[in-house]
């Protein structure tokens, strides 16, 4: 058999035509295509408005400018995530501060986060991660008690949702990726959403050198203009995203359902919240390393040998990152990041994988799947 791919990107002939005609028009920034995309896609999420940029690093980053969080104000972020998280904290001079997450979501824990507010937090960042949702209830109550801001990460979570409602449209502003391997892409690309004008109009600013007009610029800004081809490969993958979504889902509770009636006792399961519709960017799967008698590492390579592709990724607690320890920024330096350690992390860190779940994969597959989790 072929090796089986953990994840692959859906692009036909519609994003080659679209693509095609906006390259032959010779609109290539600023144009109509962006602005349909950001239509379609608030809309998508239930939002007023969504504004365009060049990779989710640049909507998180700019959703913390947009914010007015600045230096030395506090940001609290959970350490298992892509760093890219904490990083665009960093950019804006902030201090990172990290939470616990929890065991049963892998997302960060509303009680711990509560214990790490300040006078100097300004905001909480809690990331969607692998296609769940954070426990935002909660976490709204808690930022709205302490009058701070709510940032969702929704760089792994296009189109879950929350008792009935989109990440995205929970908190003050989400953030979303559109890099290759995510629910959907642009190549690269992410978005803001928001239902303030005022943030939304800040944020189209600061996207674009903090421009008000062609030649005055009023606040600092960058060039995080997402581009009109990007925008075209967009609107089709935006298109295609619930039926993505759709199979995602089936193909892990198809390989998690089958795996419960005689499940190995190293696989510990994932749980699931009926008040989230969990979109499955990973189909994750927690590894008893003892009870395998192998590392989760090991585990890896030979599933792989075995001719399945796995995601083993985050396996370093993000307070462990070299550039928060070097030195090189003696604000975060003094932090003593290093020194940290958090039970519910350290319980998990290193001992996740994502199997096999995108759209494309055949029912022998997923049959094969399960059957050689159970002969390990
Ligand atoms: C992918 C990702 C990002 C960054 O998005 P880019 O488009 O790669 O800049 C941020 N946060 C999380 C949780 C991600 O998965």
């Amino acid at each position: 058999m072929e090796l089986i791919k953990v994840s692959k990107p859906f692009i036909d002939s519609k994003e080659v035509e679209e693509v095609s005609k906006v390259l032959l028009s010779g609109q290539y920034v600023s144009g109509k295509k962006v602005k349909e995309f950001e239509n379609k896609f608030a809309d998508y999420i239930g939002v007023n408005y969504a504004i365009a940029v060049n990779s989710g690093t640049a909507a998180l980053h700019t959703s913390l400018a947009v914010l007015g969080v600045g230096p030395g104000d506090e940001v609290i972020v959970p350490p298992l995530t892509f760093f890219s998280t904490v990083t665009s904290v960093i950019h804006q001079n902030a201090i990172p501060v990290f939470a616990d997450i929890d065991i049963d979501d892998f997302c960060l824990n509303p009680l711990d986060v509560q214990s790490k507010i300040t006078d100097k937090t300004k905001a909480v960042i809690p990331v969607h991660l692998w296609g769940n949702s954070a426990k935002m209830h909660e976490l709204r109550n808690i930022c709205e008690k302490a009058n701070i801001f709510l940032i969702e990460d929704c760089a792994q979570a296009h189109g879950t949702s929350y008792r009935g409602k989109k990440v995205g449209s929970l908190g003050d502003i989400g953030a979303f990726s559109f890099y290759a391997t995510k629910h959907m892409t642009t190549g690269e690309g992410g978005i803001l959403t928001t239902d303030n004008e005022e943030w939304a109009n800040c944020a189209r600013m600061i996207r674009s050198h903090g421009m008000s007009g062609r030649d005055d610029h009023i606040v600092l800004g960058y060039n995080y203009r997402m581009n009109e081809i990007a925008a075209a490969i967009g609107i089709v993958q935006l298109e295609k995203l619930d039926y993505l979504n759709l199979k995602r889902i089936d193909n892990s509770k198809y390989i998690l359902d089958n795996l419960k009636s005689n499940k190995p006792e190293w696989c510990v399961l994932p749980i699931l919240n009926n008040e989230i519709e969990h979109t499955f960017f990973w189909c994750p799967m927690l590894i008893d390393e003892e009870k395998l008698g192998m590392s989760t590492a090991d585990l890896v390579k030979k599933l792989r040998r075995l001719g399945i592709e796995t995601r083993h990724r985050y396996n370093t607690p993000l307070y462990n990152q070299k550039i928060l320890n070097d030195g090189s920024n003696p604000k975060l330096k003094s932090r003593r990041y290093y020194s940290l350690s958090f039970t519910n992390v350290e319980k998990i860190i290193g001992k996740v994988i994502g199997l096999p779940n995108h759209a494309d994969l055949k029912t022998e597959e997923l049959d094969y799947i399960i059957e050689t989790i159970r002969s390990i």
